[in-house]
């Protein structure tokens, strides 16, 4: 199968935080990728802005080094690095400041398309947006990109939209949430909406319950002092689980189209319920395995932030009154493993003796490691022992399936910039659904910490805290292993 490249309109990109570590790990590489992709039209330009002063010469030479580090060796060649180097300039700017600003306006072309990635911490995100507008660098066709986390709680996330929307249209804010530039997440869409086959099924009549796991490997390490503000429930489950929730649980939208697609993710966040203390497990990982506890990451041996969180959420709509959701998440786990399960329900009424060996028939979407699709059923157990069940997948690996191209697969970062410059929005958040999911996850928050909920300890190497079983044992089912 050839995968088709849709070549984007010139642009000149401004990263704001070129210097940063998102911008090495991600968005360079990324743009690499699209550039010898042949998608970056060959005269668009990447301008990075940072705070140290240096020439296009030493940014380049970073730029390289990123490259060299993050993008793998068959991937990339000389000859395409010094072309793509070509392409990048480089300003120093302060974005509280006045400095920088003037010779940003010169360098900006007219008659491109002109995008501001806002890599910086989210506290400069408003006085960036008054400098672009205040020097005539931003106008009513330019976009910006911002970078999670959008706020820690509904007020934040308020103010920021408001500082925003001071200077730019809801049409020209891009929100990154990463997970939904991967191939699977969009593939859910397909699956449900371009198949006879899913939706007439997607329902509580017929689907038992759904599952939602992002399981890491790697502890906070290093930004634990960060993170221990924050915690799974505000880093991943506020957006990025939340984000897949409203993918598998929205109607249909009339159209792919941004608006008809967040219209309804919205509304599923505006249909969920409360969810009471019983229904939820939070977690700090253990010493173990060479690596310290998550409290000694954090170097705050009082913390109460978790690092793990399993919870179940119900839907209060006519689709999914009776189907809970489960979602979990945690660092230091098992295995590096995100999936969505969707668990259908038992036939009415079975015409087999041995009824036994039955297995529910589960959709299973990997996001990661390897990319794909896999529906268990039932079928005969081959061979002559008369009629006995067994269960076997229909696998379907994007890799494989897709052939050499499927290992090409854009990553979330390279699909979601060209987007912006596409302008669709369709895979960004909007600002009203950021502000319904804070609204869901600020009174379970301040009911725990109302009450001084400590999370439970689990080992590292493990599946989470023994009370995140119990969640799914007292309702007669289990958690998927993280594999
Ligand atoms: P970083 O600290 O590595 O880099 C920050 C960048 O901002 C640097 O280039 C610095 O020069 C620039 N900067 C700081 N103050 C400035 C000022 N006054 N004027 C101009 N430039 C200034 O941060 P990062 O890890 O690259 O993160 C950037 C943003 O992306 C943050 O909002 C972060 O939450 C978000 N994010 C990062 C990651 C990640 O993996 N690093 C993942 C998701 C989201």
């Amino acid at each position: 199968m050839v995968s088709r490249v849709i070549p984007v309109d010139t642009f000149d990109l401004v990263i704001f935080g070129g210097t940063g570590d998102l911008a090495r790990r991600k968005i360079l590489p990324g743009l690499y990728r699209r550039f010898t992709g042949g998608q970056m039209p060959p005269d668009s330009r990447i301008i990075a802005a940072a705070r140290s002063e240096m020439d296009d010469a030493a940014y380049r030479a970073q730029v390289r080094a990123a490259l060299e580090e993050f993008v793998p060796a068959g991937k990339r060649d000389e000859g395409g690095i010094s072309a793509f180097l070509e392409r990048i300039h480089y300003v120093a700017i302060d974005a509280t400041g006045t400095s920088g600003w003037a010779d940003l306006k010169k360098m900006m072309r007219p008659d491109v398309v002109r995008a501001f990635y806002f890599s910086v911490a989210p506290s400069l995100f408003g006085a960036l947006a008054e400098r672009l507008h205040e020097n005539g660098i931003a106008g009513p066709q330019s976009r910006i990109v911002v970078e999670k986390p959008f706020g820690r709680d509904l007020e934040s996330a308020r103010a920021l939209n408001r500082v925003l929307a001071l200077h730019f249209a809801e049409e020209q804010i891009y929100r990154i949430d990463h997970y939904l530039g991967k191939e699977t997440v969009q593939n859910l869409m397909a699956v449900r909406f371009a198949n006879i086959l899913f939706e007439p099924l997607w329902k509580a009549q017929y689907i038992d319950h759904v599952q939602i796991t992002v399981a890491e490997t790697v502890g906070v390490g290093g930004r634990g002092a960060y993170y221990d503000t924050s915690g799974a429930m505000r880093d991943m489950v506020q957006n990025h689980l939340m984000q897949l929730l409203c993918l598998i649980a929205m109607e249909p939208p009339y159209h792919f189209d941004p608006n008809a697609v967040r219209d309804e993710k919205l509304k599923v966040i505006r249909a969920l319920d409360p969810v009471p203390p019983e229904d939820i497990v939070r977690g700090q990982y253990l010493a173990g395995g060479g690596q310290e506890s998550y409290v000694d990451h954090a170097g705050n041996p009082r913390s109460r932030t978790e690092s793990y969180i399993a919870l179940k959420v119900h839907i209060a709509n006519w689709r999914w009154k009776g189907t809970p959701f489960y979602l979990r998440t945690g660092k230091r786990l098992r295995a590096r493993a995100s999936e969505i399960a969707i668990t259908f329900r038992e036939p009415p009424h079975s015409i087999f003796d041995d009824a036994e060996d039955w297995r529910e028939n589960v959709l299973v979407i990997r996001l990661q490691p390897d990319e794909g699709i896999n529906l268990k059923v039932m079928i005969k157990e081959p061979g002559p022992g008369g009629m006995r069940l067994t269960q076997v997948p229909l696998d379907m690996s994007f890799a494989e399936a897709l052939g050499p191209d499927g290992e090409d697969i854009p990553d979330a970062y390279e699909r979601l910039i060209m987007d912006v410059i596409r302008g669709n929005q369709t895979l960004f958040m909007r600002g009203d659904e950021v502000e319904a999911a804070w609204a869901w996850a600020d009174p379970i928050i301040a009911a725990w910490e109302r009450r001084g909920d400590r999370p439970k300890t689990y080992e590292p190497g493990t599946s989470g805290p023994e009370d995140a079983l119990m969640l799914m044992h007292r309702d007669g089912r289990r958690w998927r292993e993280i594999r």
